[in-house]
């Protein structure tokens, strides 16, 4: 009885998972809000892999062996504006010529003039980027996360045309929370435009131009500020009330610890890098409201 109950159960298994289970699109993405913006779109028919995974730095990243070998038998590349992809997607043409590459962060309109301001770090790593003069970090901002769906579900459908209507019903799910988390976004920062907030890397560009807030980097140039730079900021940071300090896990705590016992504010840590990525935008909007008054 137990046996043949069981043999059901596996038979029922087994017809639960799609015919072509094993055969989903290899997709390679660069950071984690990607994978979860492709899983939103892509569901069960993609198998997404992160290039920059926990911890590391996206501006000074560099693939290793076993990812190049991973990356050599993928079918789609999902690249988001990054320094890095410059180099990498050349050298990924020639070990796999097959591969689709597909900006995420096509029709973005990028926050430019800000490059200097964090992405001079690279060069201390003997790397020649070129600084093409924008703001990298599309990913936080909600408009911005409709727009590279938009484009996931693009090159989904070219790649897969047999699952369209799984893709579309998709996108459409996700833009659909995605605009009740912009209206929820909206509501919390009514009356709050103009809000500062110091960040130690000025990953928030987005969500800030969105909602009308004004995102104060403390790092220059990719560096921890120089003593004199740091003393503007003070002085700065204490005549505008910014009472919210964001620094992410990857960076250091100790010059914007520094600066909130200056001016009285909290440090909070919020991962601009988080896979998890709707819970996270909402957490990060969250904090800096409530330092606002
Ligand atoms: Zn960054």
């Amino acid at each position: 009885m137990i046996k043949k109950i069981a043999s059901v159960f596996l038979g029922l298994l087994i017809l639960s998972f799609p015919a072509s289970a094993g055969a989903e699109i290899s997709v390679f993405v660069s950071v984690p809000p990607q994978k979860y913006f492709t899983e939103q779109v892509g569901g069960e028919r993609v198998r997404v892999s992160v290039l920059v995974e926990k911890g590391q730095d996206p501006h000074t990243f560099e693939p290793l062996p076993a990812q190049m070998a991973a990356l050599s038998r993928a079918e789609l590349y999902l690249s988001i504006g990054l320094p890095f992809e410059r180099s990498l997607l050349p050298r990924l043409r020639k070990i796999n010529p097959g591969l689709r590459v597909f900006p995420a962060d096509r029709g973005v309109e990028k926050i430019m003039g800000k490059d200097e301001e964090h992405h001079g770090h690279t060069d201390e790593h003997g790397h020649d980027h070129d600084h093409g003069g924008s703001d990298p970090h599309v990913w936080n901002g909600v408009r911005e996360a409709g727009i590279i769906a938009e484009n996931i579900l693009a090159a989904l459908t070219d790649l897969d045309p047999a699952g369209a209507e799984h893709y579309v019903r998709n996108y459409r799910n996700f833009k659909a929370r995605l605009d009740k988390l912009d209206s929820e976004l909206r509501e919390l920062f009514r009356g709050k435009e103009g809000t500062a907030f110091l960040v130690f890397h000025p990953a928030w560009g987005y969500l800030a131009r969105e909602y009308g807030l004004d995102e104060v980097a403390i790092e220059s140039e990719g560096k921890e500020p120089k003593a004199s730079d740091l003393a503007a900021l003070i002085s700065s940071a204490k005549e505008r009330g910014i009472k919210s300090i964001l620094i992410s896990p990857q960076f250091s705590r100790r010059t914007a610890e520094i600066i909130a016992g200056n001016i009285g504010a909290n440090v909070e840590t919020v991962n601009p890098l988080a896979e998890e990525w709707e819970e996270n935008i909402r957490a990060a909007a969250h904090t800096i409201a409530t330092a606002a008054k």
